[in-house]
């Protein structure tokens, strides 16, 4: 079968990476976390002092812009690939609270967005990507041969991310965790630029009850029928 581009889109902390990486790993596809981008211009103004607790200053983030290199590389012993900010392996430092308090607002800014699809477009160029993020199949790929959209019971994703942070070390409480999806979320749905929606032709994968291997099963069987369909 030719290569396609798999666009996952979804709410926030609903295991979209997570799928992702094992389709891509399993298809031998690359694997862009588009989020992981927004998170490294919000981690880069948060250092340079232009995000502070009370000032948020939109003008000097969009000129922090031509300074920011985002690139991403293959660690072996993961398996899976590390966020570089400006050659700097940022992986752990882009999921703290800190930097989840304030990406919804950071990737609102249409600067920060035309930016960021470009370099999402370039890397999908010659196909054979796994893409998850919230505009990727309405956006980004328009095009891409399959669509998902994943969402899970709210509770249940707050306790995924807080186990996930605390298994990282972080000292974070639930209630904050969720506070943060939720604010997330109604951010993400609610900005001009690129909102969070539903492709029309994505298909809903909710996984609340799923454990990965069924995911994967799921998805897989539904490249099956595309490959039938397509070839
Ligand atoms: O996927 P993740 O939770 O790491 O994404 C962090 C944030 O980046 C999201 O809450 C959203 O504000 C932004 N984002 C976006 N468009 C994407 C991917 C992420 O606006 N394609």
């Amino acid at each position: 079968m030719s290569k396609i581009i798999i666009a996952i889109d979804g709410y926030s902390s609903c295991g979209k990476s997570t799928v992702a990486k094992a389709l891509a790993a399993h298809l031998g596809y690359a694997y862009v976390d588009s989020g992981s981008m927004y998170r490294c211009i919000t981690l880069h103004a948060l250092r340079k002092g232009v995000i502070k607790d009370h000032s948020f200053m939109e003008d000097e983030i969009i000129k922090l812009l031509p300074e920011i290199n985002l690139r991403f590389k293959f660690n072996p012993t993961t398996k899976s690939s590390d966020t570089f900010l400006n050659e700097e392996n940022v992986e752990r430092e882009i999921r703290q609270m800190i930097v989840s308090e304030n990406v919804s607002k950071v990737s609102a800014i249409r600067e920060v967005r035309v930016k960021m699809i470009a370099i999402q477009r370039e890397l999908g160029k010659s196909k054979g990507i796994v893409v998850d993020g919230r505009d990727i199949g309405t956006n980004v790929f328009p095009d891409a041969e399959l669509k998902l959209f994943m969402t899970a019971d709210t509770d249940v994703r707050a306790k995924r991310r807080y186990d996930e942070l605390k298994a990282k070390g972080q000292h974070v409480l639930l209630l904050d965790v969720k506070t943060n999806l939720i604010d997330r979320d109604y951010q993400d749905t609610h900005r001009k630029e690129n909102p969070l929606v539903q492709a029309k032709d994505a298909i809903v994968l909710d996984n609340s009850e799923l454990t990965r291997e069924q995911q994967l099963e799921f998805i897989l069987n539904l490249i099956k029928e595309l490959t039938v369909s397509i070839n």
